[in-house]
């Protein structure tokens, strides 16, 4: 009755589309958990998906949950997790992603979840990392462990803007650390967004030269 009564006084919103929650409704309103562009797990991962790697690297599975797109309300959930404090929206979405995959037996090789980093000094600025968020749920949901210190990012020393690909590459590469022994495993990184898949990419390099068997990739939303 009191939390009905708050409601009413301050009604939580959806982190979507902004509309006032019910009672029953948590983070996203029913209307918006039905019909956000989301990825079909009842096929195989999709080629603008695979595209982004394949040819570059060799990966197990890649995944992701939300398609996004500018401007509407997968960037709305996506700019709640990583810069408006909202780290239970990141878990919770993260779980419901490692459910529906865990149901549809995608990473069922996987031995455990490493979420990419931030850099400490923007950690600290930040207070939390909104993939750590995301890989904590998503680890809960496949019932898999996850090392979220298992990569270590270092300060960049030089700005990517203006560098061609590959030497972006090389110095994002670079600014990654591998800090768990990740011998013989099967590591499933994990990140918010995916668009040119540099940042995965470049850390996954640095896990499979750390001894790691396969490397997997899930982003919870992803540009097409
Ligand atoms: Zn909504």
């Amino acid at each position: 009755m009191f939390n009905a009564f708050l409601q009413l006084l301050y009604p939580k919103l959806c982190f979507a589309c902004e509309d006032p929650l019910f009672e029953s409704e948590d983070f996203i309103c029913t209307y918006c958990r039905i019909s956000l562009a989301r990825v079909d797990y009842a096929d195989n991962s999709p080629w603008w998906l695979r595209a982004k790697f394949d040819g570059l690297f060799t990966y197990s599975e890649v995944q992701t949950f939300f398609i996004f797109a500018a401007g509407g309300r997968v960037q709305h959930l996506m700019h709640a997790i990583k810069y408006k404090g909202a780290q239970d929206l990141g878990k919770f979405l993260g779980f419901w992603a490692g459910q529906s995959l865990k149901k549809s037996h995608f990473f069922q090789e996987v031995d455990c979840v490493i979420p990419i980093p931030l850099h400490a000094k923007r950690l600290r600025e930040r207070t939390y990392n909104q993939a750590e968020c995301i890989g904590n749920g998503l680890a809960s949901g496949l019932q898999i462990p996850i090392l979220p210190l298992g990569l270590q990012k270092s300060l960049q020393s030089h700005s990517l803007i203006g560098q061609d690909r590959s030497h972006r590459f090389e110095l994002l590469k670079d600014s990654f650390e591998v800090l768990a022994d990740v011998r013989g495993k099967h590591i499933l990184i994990v990140d918010d967004t995916l668009t040119t898949g540099a940042t995965l990419l470049a850390a996954a390099e640095k896990i499979k030269a750390a001894g790691a068997k396969e490397v997997s990739f899930f982003t919870l939303a992803a540009l097409k």
